[in-house]
């Protein structure tokens, strides 16, 4: 097979056949039971010169192209053949060679035959994570998965698992494989999935191709289909509890985001098989196709990894949907399908240029998950209130749908309402509390949205702490304002300034502190001090006065509205100094940035576009600094508000998305432990001078993922955005490094981090 010529993408995926036999002789192997015999040319074992010249040239390559990462998966036939010693040697060779240059991800994929404590022993010292092939219950398991002798491994792999979720190897435990047959029960496989336990679980279509149709029984034209969704509605009804590769892509790629599978979607395959002689090969699945169908004649003695990455059959797999048949192009679920397994797409004559054999099932299967999962997501909110079950993998992919991130807010409120209970505990009853409840009872959405005001919360979580003056008063008075009906109440003056969040702010003579009253009759406002002139305000009309300010509302072209927020007293929390109230050439500043910004997070990076509508209420300015730095913030508890001094539009459209992720982050951990809270850890980090505790760093991952997935966007038309990219990516990965090394993470912050991990290396380099 000659290289072609030009460039190509890199290589960042290598299956290493360290062992090229199995103790198993399953029948639905793509190895042994292939048209493609090269096994039977091969040596057994990958000898150590060929480790060795294998881990250069992926060294070679991953930093020849800056490869921050690379995967290596040691496969084979069976890997654990090659018996504790000699993996040990394979592993120290592959750390040692590849570590320097690149993060380097072991894994391996076995039977799970031979896993006994020595080599968890090996495999933990050199941090491989083990992935084991089991069909289901022992029937199904056994149906295929049987020794030469024909006696079922159902017991020893279950051993083997059980091994695995030991607390001293529990770390190891990537996953199961399961091969689907159809003659097993759907819902018995995946309940015997479950029980052992696993992180995730990868189901494997069975082998076939156009010219060895699979096996489909009865008369359902979509057998794989029906068999699939039967899990997936199982799946759903239970709350997720694996995860499921096929599904998590289906979802992933529904939201137009990665697959993260080679089966579905439209990701780039940067994948090459390392045989034990040394050759490279395209993927193992392609055996089924025809004999010699993965040869590519070079090997790693005389060829680099770039001369393999030129091939067209590698370089073609790296071109997502534009590498598809016409028929593919051209179909509605392309996105999310993929045309399938490559392999699959096999028909003599016109080579893999086809839909997959299975396309009838996996059209059938794309749209029937995705009505499930909508019927699902909608079933949701009727369970009063509950926790939407795909909450945290939302988060973790950067996004956020409106209805999750509203949900979101919805337990913010909950928290600000909970907070107000106890200031009234504290204080006793008083006027204002009651006006509060009289107005809630004509009025709730007036006064949902004044407790929704971000900088309530921070307030209230001061004054339990003996801090800051009653807020109550402003509240009430705010609530009936915006309910239109007519009130009365005392309300405390900070320094000259009442304010009435999202209605306006009084500015009295400057120090007047203490009570003032706030009368309104229906349609004007009045706010009067024991000294000086009463402030008469009409808060239906925009225009200011000396003395009154109304909310500066700035409502874009699609109806979505925030708030300029430079009233109220309570935003003066954050790491650098808010600007007093704008003046008239600075709110129309303001005004066009945000619009501007706005239209650009929508054409640029309209994933993110949800979650900010859903919730951010307001932007608070910052002093400008006076070397020109870039200023933003966010305030723990005043979750929907972000502070900046005004950038550009464009610079501005990225601290929006940035400070964003903050608050989505920090109502998180609201409701969910992520980290051990004793855990006094800390890490140094890229992006600060200072080691950082272990929420600061969680912090700066999830808000940096966000920072490089904008820049990834624009880098394509704009150099600097390709290193700011390049920057923050990194940044990124190495704190989530960082992030690991500290133990501080718990199982479900651990998950959370590694979905945020696979977003990012999902994005080419
Ligand atoms: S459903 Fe069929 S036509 Fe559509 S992308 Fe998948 S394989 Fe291609």
């Amino acid at each position: 097979m000659p290289p072609a010529h030009g460039s190509a993408p890199p290589i960042g995926q290598y299956i290493l056949k360290v062992h090229g036999r199995c103790d198993l002789a399953c029948d639905h192997c793509y190895v042994f039971d292939s048209l493609d015999q090269s096994w039977r040319d091969k040596p057994r074992l990958m000898s150590p010169r060929v480790v060795h010249t294998a881990a250069r040239r992926v060294a070679e390559h991953a930093a020849a192209r800056g490869l921050p990462r690379v995967r290596v998966v040691l496969h084979g036939g069976e890997p654990l053949l090659v018996g504790a010693r000699r993996m040990r040697g394979a592993l120290t060779i592959l750390r040692s060679t590849i570590g320097p240059v690149a993060r380097l991800d072991l894994v391996m994929q076995t039977n799970g035959l031979r896993l006994d404590t020595a080599m968890c022993q090996v495999l933990k010292e050199f941090g491989v994570r083990v992935g084991v092939s089991l069909d289901g219950y022992r029937e199904a398991n056994d149906r295929h998965r049987r020794y030469a002798s024909g006696a079922g491994s159902f017991p020893q792999v279950q051993a083997a698992l059980a091994l695995l979720r030991t607390p001293d190897f529990r770390e190891l435990y990537a996953g199961i494989l399961c091969t689907i047959d159809l003659a097993n029960d759907p819902v018995r496989v995946y309940e015997a999935l479950l029980a052992e336990q696993p992180p995730r679980v990868d189901f494997l279509l069975p082998h076939a191709t156009w010219e060895h149709p699979p096996v489909r029984h009865g008369a359902d034209p979509t057998p794989y289909a029906t068999w699939l969704s039967a899990i997936h509605r199982r799946w759903l009804a239970d709350d997720r509890p694996i995860r499921i590769r096929m599904f998590e892509a289906l979802e992933s790629t529904g939201r137009g985001g990665p697959s993260g599978s080679e089966q579905l979607g439209a990701d780039a395959v940067d994948l090459v098989v390392i045989e034990t002689d040394g050759h490279y090969e395209q993927a193992d699945t392609i055996k089924t196709a025809f004999d010699g169908a993965p040869r590519t004649g070079l090997n790693v003695f005389r060829h680099r990894v770039d001369e393999v990455a030129a091939l067209d059959p590698v370089a073609g797999r790296q071109t997502g949907i534009d590498g598809l048949s016409p028929v593919c192009r051209s179909c509605p679920v392309v996105s999310q399908c993929g045309g399938g397994l490559y392999a699959h797409r096999y028909r003599p004559g016109s080579g893999f240029d086809n839909p997959s054999v299975y396309c009838a099932d996996l059209r059938v299967l794309v749209d029937r998950t995705n009505e499930e999962s909508r019927m699902h997501a909608e079933s949701k909110p009727d369970d009063s209130g509950a926790m939407p079950s795909t909450l945290i993998e939302q988060i973790a992919s950067g996004f956020g749908d409106e209805a999750t991130i509203g949900w979101l807010a919805e337990q913010e409120l909950a928290i600000t309402r909970a907070l107000l209970f106890a200031i009234v505990d504290q204080q006793g009853p008083s006027d204002a509390w009651d006006i509060l409840g009289t107005v809630e009872a004509k009025s709730p959405e007036a006064v949902r949205d004044v407790l929704g005001h971000p900088y309530v919360r921070p307030w209230a979580v001061d004054r339990l702490r003996g801090g800051g003056v009653c807020r109550l008063g402003a509240l009430a008075a705010a609530s009936a304002v915006r309910a239109g009906i007519a009130v009365e109440v005392g309300v405390e003056a900070v320094d000259g300034v009442v304010h009435l969040p999202h209605v306006g702010t009084a500015y009295l003579p400057p120090g007047t502190s203490g009570p003032v009253r706030v009368t309104f009759d229906g349609s004007e406002l009045v706010v009067t001090a024991d000294a000086g002139e009463p402030i008469v305000a009409d808060p239906s009309r925009p225009a200011p006065t000396r003395a009154w300010q109304p909310a500066r509302q700035v409502t874009f072209p699609d109806g979505w509205a925030v708030l300029i927020e430079d009233g109220d007293p309570l935003r003066a929390r954050h790491r650098w100094p808010v600007v007093d109230r704008l003046r008239d050439g600075e709110e129309q500043a303001w005004r066009s940035a945000l619009t501007e910004a706005w239209r650009l997070i929508r054409a640029e990076t309209p994933g993110y576009v949800p979650a900010l509508r859903g919730a951010l209420r307001t932007v608070v300015p910052l002093c400008a600094d006076e070397d020109g730095a870039q200023r933003a913030s966010t305030a723990r508890h005043a979750f929907g508000s972000v502070a900046a001094a005004l950038p550009g539009p464009a610079d501005l459209a990225v601290l929006l998305v940035h400070e964003f992720q903050h608050g989505k982050l920090g109502a998180l951990l609201d409701l969910c432990d992520l980290f051990d809270l004793d855990s006094d850890a800390s890490v140094k980090v890229p992006w600060r001078p200072d080691p950082r505790p272990v929420e600061g760093v969680l912090q700066g991952v999830y808000a940096h993922a966000a920072v490089a997935d904008v820049y990834r966007v624009r880098a394509g038309r704009d150099a600097s955005a390709g290193q700011q990219y390049t920057k923050y990516r990194q940044w990124t990965l190495d704190a989530i490094t960082g992030l690991r090394a500290t133990g501080g993470l718990t199982p479900l912050g651990t998950s959370f981090v590694d979905q945020v991990e696979a977003a990012v290396l999902s994005w080419e380099t």
